[in-house]
């Protein structure tokens, strides 16, 4: 409800002043307010509470990141450095904006309808949405809230910074596991696998339904060395329900060369259908649904 000036505010001091409106924020992003009101300090501690995310873009999109017409939100932050990331511009916190949780959740809400007519929901991406656990539990607890479906996509390997409690309200993991051993992943993303293992152990304990997705990149990651531990692994787990073989692209190429970053698959190609229906047939032989 709006007030006039000069009305009483409802359940106030009847003489009290009316309190200025809140400040109009004028930037925004795809039609979200952007929370640049905010001063550092007051920045910093509404993100360490979740009330205030690091955003860098939002989408709506059909079948890719979870069932039916998504919502993703892709957050910036990234622990890892993938070689063949095609969102470089998410791997730093800062080339995000602070974002209000409640007006992404306004936002989230306006899409409820759309959600149902399609069996859809929100994915919650990156970057890494477990570098911003709780601002990532604010919006999964308020999804949840409207009785929307809720995914997150990640590595898994922040894994550990997802509580119980935010878990609770993810309906879907999209675990992305970039190899299958140790090397290759440490040369893929600069980081260990181990946790994104474990994570993955963990939410088949619980129940959580999983997709695991992997891209097939010739000459890094094509190697049925490295792709057979992923389908054991995965074939391992309970609640994997789909395995996604997705083929590495040269989209992300100007993007690396814009922020001055070194590109190292400069001379990759896109993998051919007869190698990407091989990597899908080393998880079909363990009777995992792929897609
Ligand atoms: S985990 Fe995703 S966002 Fe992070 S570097 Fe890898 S591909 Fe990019």
């Amino acid at each position: 409800m709006s007030l006039d000036a000069g009305a009483a505010v409802p359940g106030g001091d009847p003489g009290a002043a009316v309190p200025p409106p809140p400040p109009v924020r004028a930037t925004m992003l795809g039609g979200i307010p952007v929370a640049d009101h905010l001063g550092r300090s007051e920045l910093m501690l509404a993100q360490r509470s979740g009330e205030v995310g690091s955003v860098h873009s939002w989408e709506l999109v059909t079948a890719v990141d979870g069932p039916g017409t998504r919502m993703t939100t892709f957050v910036a932050g990234c622990p890892l450095r993938c070689l063949y990331c095609h969102n470089p511009d998410t791997m730093t916190a800062n080339r995000g904006v602070p974002v209000l949780a409640d007006d992404l959740l306004a936002r989230i809400k306006r899409y409820r309808g759309v959600f149902r007519a399609t069996g859809g929901g929100i994915t919650l991406s990156g970057g890494e949405i477990l570098q911003q656990p709780a601002f990532a539990a604010r919006i999964l607890r308020g999804a949840k809230a409207m009785g929307i479906h809720t995914a997150i996509d990640t590595s898994g390997f922040l894994g550990a910074k997802a509580s119980d409690e935010l878990l609770d309200d993810v309906d879907l993991v999209l675990l992305d596991v970039k190899a299958g051993d140790e090397t290759t992943y440490r040369r893929v993303t600069g980081r260990a696998l181990q946790p994104t293992l474990d994570f993955g152990r963990r939410l088949a304990e619980r129940g959580t339904e999983i997709w695991i997705r992997f891209v097939l990149v010739p000459g890094l990651t094509d190697d049925p060395a490295t792709i057979a531990p992923i389908a054991d692994y995965a074939a391992s787990l309970p609640t994997v329900s789909r395995v996604e073989v997705l083929p590495f692209h040269q989209m992300g190429r100007d993007k690396w060369a814009e922020l001055g970053l070194d590109y190292a698959l400069e001379d990759a190609r896109p993998p051919e259908a007869s190698e990407v229906e091989s990597a899908k047939a080393i998880f079909r032989s363990r009777g995992l649904t792929v897609h």
